[in-house]
């Protein structure tokens, strides 16, 4: 498709309308979500590497999520159900390898019980179907897991998150430009933007979304902001269970307050092998 450029006020001529930074999961919906909201909107996608989903997007556990952890009401709670619910609905229409598999979250230590139901508590709150199991009901989910007490969360669910943000990328009609490091952002009020590309090219957009992932605090400096937080880079790793007929789906800890992360879990992904991560490496990259 050949892109003409427009002119806008003072004679600055535009290569789109809206131009997003990165091709992850949040860069690819965003141009899909602005494509379907006001159609006829010219949308340039740039991502440095030569396709979609290489980072985090690509590189995840898998999992749809239900939204549990979030406190109701919040907009995580609320775009977090309604999301998981979108996910499997797109997945379904174009598709993309997923299933609703539920999951279970298990408290082996006496003290993570009433965390385990204050889940409960937020699951119902955020309208989560959520069933409560004592220590012997594990089994009729996981025969091989043992616990003091879980719970079963039946809107969890995998999919293939590549498929998606390629699908995403497609169905967006958007132009996204892979190989296209963005390296340079010169932004005027009320003019627009012009990004300066690895290559040497240039292009000019009315708007501009940073959706960079492990670079957006990089980008929002080059634009001229100043985000207020550092990206200390984490790297999380996986194992493969040599003997993935022991889990029959997905399988969490109860979240230890003191981290940020979900635990360590099990994870039956959509290829059918099992997972075990991830862990929480201190890592020199941001990405890689
Ligand atoms: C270990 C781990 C497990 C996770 N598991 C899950 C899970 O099971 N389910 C779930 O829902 N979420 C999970 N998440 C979170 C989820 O993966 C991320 O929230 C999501 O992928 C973020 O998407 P993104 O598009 O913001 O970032 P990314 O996927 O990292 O995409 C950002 C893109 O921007 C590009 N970019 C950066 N700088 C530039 C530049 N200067 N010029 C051009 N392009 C640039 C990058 O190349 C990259 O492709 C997990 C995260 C981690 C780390």
């Amino acid at each position: 498709m050949e892109r003409v450029r427009q002119r806008g006020a003072y004679g600055i001529s535009y290569d789109c309308d809206v131009l997003v930074i990165g091709g992850g999961i949040v860069g690819l919906s965003t141009a899909y979500a602005i494509t379907r909201a006001a159609p006829g909107t010219r949308v340039t996608v740039l991502e440095k590497e030569p396709g979609p989903a290489r980072h985090q997007t690509g590189r995840n556990s898998g999992v749809i999520h239900s939204g549990i952890y979030y406190r109701p009401g919040s907009l995580k709670a609320r775009y977090a159900v309604r999301g998981a619910a979108e996910m499997v609905k797109f997945c379904a229409e174009y598709g993309i390898a997923h299933a609703v598999t539920g999951k279970l979250i298990v408290a082996t230590e006496r003290d993570e019980l009433p965390r385990l139901h204050a889940l409960v508590q937020r699951g119902r709150e955020n309208g989560i179907p959520v069933r409560e199991l004592g220590a012997a009901q594990i089994a009729e989910y996981e025969p091989e897991v043992r616990g003091l007490a879980a719970i079963h969360v039946g809107t969890t669910g995998i999919c293939d998150f590549v498929g998606v943000a390629g699908q995403l990328a497609h169905a967006s009609g958007a132009e996204i430009r892979y190989g296209a490091e963005v390296v340079r952002i010169d932004r005027r009020p009320a003019l627009g933007v012009a990004v300066r590309l690895g290559d040497g090219g240039v292009v000019r957009a009315r708007v501009l979304v940073n959706c960079a992932g492990l670079h957006c605090d990089e980008i929002a400096r080059l634009a001229g902001d100043e985000p207020g937080v550092r990206i200390v880079p984490f790297r999380g790793e996986y194992y493969s269970l040599a003997r993935p007929e022991l889990v029959n789906g997905l399988v969490y800890p109860v979240p230890d307050p003191a981290f940020p992360f979900l635990g360590v879990h099990l994870t039956r992904g959509i290829d059918e092998g099992v997972h075990i991560g991830p862990n929480a490496v201190p890592a020199l990259a941001r990405e890689g």
